[in-house]
């Protein structure tokens, strides 16, 4: 299996709750290695553009207005297959829909409020790594 990075957000909704600690828990009881973590309040222009691929879509505005409604913690993951690996720590996007022992299905307030974000691709991945971290704040 190969290394790979990936980018993830621990969303308002979680950080609000103090939730940092225990998704953290579960990235790592999940063999994920946090080579890189910042907390930042993000600007509307940094969520508009970090989710600009959903921009045509009905939930967009309300997506942006909750990504900057307050603090995240952006990071990256390393690990064997971490872009998956995380998806699958993470659970389905509903947390209705969610896998049990997943991040979304114990912490996810709803569909838009699903505490975490993560990468979908390896090549996605690489974008929003770089959109957040330079190479020198990631420590393998
Ligand atoms: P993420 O990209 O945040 O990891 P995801 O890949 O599971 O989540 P996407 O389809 O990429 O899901 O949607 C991005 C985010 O937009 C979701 O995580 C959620 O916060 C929000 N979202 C998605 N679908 C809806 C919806 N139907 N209503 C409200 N918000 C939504
Ligand atoms: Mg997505």
């Amino acid at each position: 299996m190969a290394t790979e990075r990936t980018l993830s957000i621990i969303k308002p909704d979680a950080t609000r709750r103090n939730l940092t600690g225990s998704i953290n828990a579960v990235l790592e009881a999940a063999g994920l290695r946090i080579v890189a973590q910042r907390r930042v309040r993000l600007t509307q222009a940094q969520a508009e553009a970090f989710y600009a691929v959903h921009k045509e879509r009905p939930f967009f505005r309300g997506l942006v207005e909750f990504m900057i409604s307050g603090p995240v913690v952006v990071q990256v993951l390393e690990g064997d297959n971490a872009v998956a690996r995380n998806r699958e720590a993470m659970g389905a996007t509903d947390p209705k829909k969610a896998a049990s022992g997943t991040i979304r299905a114990q912490f996810a307030e709803d569909i838009e409020a699903n505490s975490v974000h993560g990468s979908d691709s390896a090549e996605n991945a690489a974008i929003e790594i770089a959109f957040f971290f330079a190479q020198v704040d990631i420590v393998g």
